[in-house]
């Protein structure tokens, strides 16, 4: 089969493998062409960690929803701000400021990134600040809190990371409201099985670098 073929063969296994939760194609390492393969085949919901080509590909591809998935500088909040379909990596007030002044009259849907991982050079929110965090996020007009994302450690302790992020997201929405976004291509299964809305999947489905 050619690699093309292949891919979408993928996509279509995870797409029924993972039914109601929804997959992100995590595109940030995959050039255009491969990206054109997996719009043909019917996806739409892509999640870029580079602002510039968040841009660049929503301007090109509008027809599809592109997810801010990775850190953002205050000085590229605008890209964000216009462009993105939901921001997943919000971890900081001053540059959530940033964003809203530039989404231009519409509400952006924005995941705050818990830092579940216990490492301190990991981005994210820590656990014990995320409600001081959400309410703070809640008084900025033009953004609306819509859920937590997380990234599960290297190693041990995959599953308890995930637990903790489900019960975080609980404990803020009063329930199972509210988007639960985790896992990777290492650690997806885990996560769909901890209770994940949104998984985020770059080198299972487009192959490793
Ligand atoms: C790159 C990236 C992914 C996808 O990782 P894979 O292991 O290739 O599936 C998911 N989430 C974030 C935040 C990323 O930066």
């Amino acid at each position: 089969m050619d690699p093309h073929q292949e891919m979408v063969s993928r996509w279509q296994a995870l797409k029924s493998e993972l039914d109601q939760v929804k997959l992100l194609a995590v595109s940030k390492y995959t050039p255009d062409e491969m990206v054109q393969v997996l719009i043909d085949a019917g996806e739409t919901e892509f999640g870029e960690s580079r602002p510039q080509s968040l841009r660049d590909r929503a301007e090109k591809w509008p027809q599809c929803n592109w997810h801010m998935i990775g850190p953002l500088q205050k000085n590229k909040a605008k890209y964000i701000g216009r462009h993105a379909a939901m921001w997943h990596s919000c971890d900081d007030i001053a540059t959530a400021e940033a964003v809203a002044r530039s989404v231009e009259g519409r509400v952006l849907p924005v995941l705050i990134q818990v830092n579940i991982a216990g490492n301190p050079n990991q981005r994210g929110v820590a656990p014990d600040k995320v409600a001081a965090f959400a309410h703070d996020l809640s008084q900025i007009e033009g953004l609306k809190l819509a859920g937590l994302m997380g990234m599960g450690p290297q190693g041990e302790g995959v599953r308890d990371a995930f637990r903790q992020l489900r019960s975080l997201r609980d404990n803020l929405f009063g329930g199972s409201f509210g988007e639960l976004c985790m896992g990777m291509s290492n650690d997806y299964r885990i996560a769909v099985e901890e209770g994940a809305t949104i998984v985020r999947l770059g080198s299972m489905l487009f192959g490793s670098r």
